[in-house]
């Protein structure tokens, strides 16, 4: 049995591992990315591949009484849940409606803006490194509204992202027909949102971060988190042949870092929402040009490399609970009617799970009872978005330099 060293271990290789392993070995130090697949492909593999630098209101718990009763009723296609499992995430789903009051909404917002703020910028300088151009667009998105209501409301949400220095473009029925000619729709208006990037292979992406990382010594390994236990001066985790040994260990787990931090004691309120994707061919070799977001049929078209990837809201329900793609069934039809898709071309659907703290912002620094315990999970609906400027703050955090923004609003003691 062999006892390998290395500085840190980073559990998990998805785009918040890998970006954080990236930015470790950039200050210096010798890291190891261990995961039970290969990068990229857990929840990182799924998204719509937003870079979502203009998203700067986090998605909080609706409060008006109509969208509760709509989403009670669970025949929507933007929200659904299974009532079996309702045990296992109403508890969850009380703080996330606690967390979500006008005041706690904008103080997320406020705490996140610096890291969405650098979003992009952390993925040009990594997309440049790995050599990979193709896989950026700038093509922004597009949220179509089909009701005067949700266009009203999203008026104002633009006004509140101005004042945050975010801009997005209205459209009128002319304008979206001028930038997307191919949809069809009664529709009160759109808003582009022209700054975010887009990833047309979210998974190729992580892949392409990890490969970056080897080629600069850096070493990926198949083992099992859950081995993780302490060690004289740090951590060990199992590996085939005897343990890989640090000082320092990094929990990049996403959806399953309660797989760690749950047996050390600790009591963090990790829930998941839920989501799916399906991909199609276009009919005819039709073009969409951006990433489309049916707001009122609470769906997204994403124009991936694989095909038209349909992404869904959010589903409550265990994370490990068997598929229930009942939302992929309603907005299927729907989505035909908008763009001219084809035949699917997986036969299921792919099913993912948004790591979810109830205050929409993820963990990031040191645990508050294990020294050299590192965490940095939680990212909801932007991880692809924060992974590598989340990375950069980890980082600094654990490198002693000056963190580029104040670190407090992430730390676990929040949850004490
Ligand atoms: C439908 C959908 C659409 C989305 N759209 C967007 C979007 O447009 N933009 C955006 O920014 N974000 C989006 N997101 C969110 C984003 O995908 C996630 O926040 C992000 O992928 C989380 O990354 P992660 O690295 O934390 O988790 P993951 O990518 O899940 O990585 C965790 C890794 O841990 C590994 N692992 C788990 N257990 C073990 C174990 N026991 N041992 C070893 N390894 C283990 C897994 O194999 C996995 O590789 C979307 C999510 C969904 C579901």
């Amino acid at each position: 049995m062999t006892t390998h060293k290395t500085d840190v271990i980073v559990l998990g290789a998805g785009i918040v591992g890998v970006s954080a392993a990236l930015h470790l070995q950039q200050r210096g130090r010798a890291v190891v990315l261990v995961d039970r697949q290969q990068p990229g492909e857990g929840t990182s593999y799924g998204n719509a591949g937003l870079i979502e630098n203009a998203s700067v209101i986090p998605y909080m718990f609706p409060r008006d009484l109509r969208h509760l009763l709509r989403y009670a009723l669970n025949r929507t296609a933007d929200v659904h849940y299974r009532l079996i499992d309702a045990p296992s995430f109403v508890p969850w789903l009380v703080r996330y409606f606690l967390a979500s009051s006008p005041e706690g909404t904008m103080r997320s917002a406020m705490a996140a803006l610096p890291l969405i703020k650098r979003s992009l910028i952390e993925h040009e300088a990594l997309i440049a490194q790995a050599g990979v151009p193709e896989l950026l667009r700038y093509t922004g998105w597009i949220k179509l509204f089909r009701s005067e209501a949700s266009l009203a409301k999203a008026l104002a949400e633009l006004e509140t992202a101005r004042g945050l220095g975010v801009d997005g473009t209205v459209l009128d029925p002319a304008a979206i027909a001028a930038r997307e000619p191919l949809l069809r729709g009664a529709f009160t208006g759109a808003i582009h949102w022209p700054t975010p990037g887009f990833i047309p292979d979210p998974g190729g992406l992580v892949r392409a971060y990890a490969d970056l990382f080897e080629r600069r010594g850096g070493r990926v390994l198949l083992g099992d988190a859950a081995t993780l236990e302490g060690a004289r001066d740090g951590w060990r985790i199992a590996q085939p042949d005897g343990a890989l040994v640090a000082r320092d260990v990094v929990v990049a787990l996403g959806p399953w870092s309660d797989q760690v931090f749950r047996p050390l004691g600790y009591r963090i309120p990790l829930g998941v929402k839920r989501g799916y994707h399906q991909h199609f061919k276009p009919r005819d070799n039709a073009v969409l040009r951006h990433p489309v977001l049916d707001a009122d049929r609470g769906y997204l078209l994403a124009p991936m490399n694989r095909g038209i990837r349909l992404t869904t809201g959010a589903e409550f329900a265990r994370r490990d609970a068997p598929p229930t793609p009942v939302q992929i069934a309603r907005t299927v039809p729907v989505a035909r009617e908008l763009f001219p898709l084809g035949e699917a071309i997986e036969p299921q659907p792919w099913l993912g799970a948004r790591p979810c703290l109830p205050d929409m912002l993820p963990v990031i620094g040191r645990a508050p009872r294990h020294p050299g315990l590192w965490f940095d999970f939680g990212h909801q609906h932007h991880g692809l978005t924060l992974g590598p400027a989340t990375g950069r703050l980890l980082a600094e955090l654990m490198t002693g330099e000056t963190p580029f923004a104040d670190p407090t609003p992430f730390a676990a003691e929040r949850f004490s």
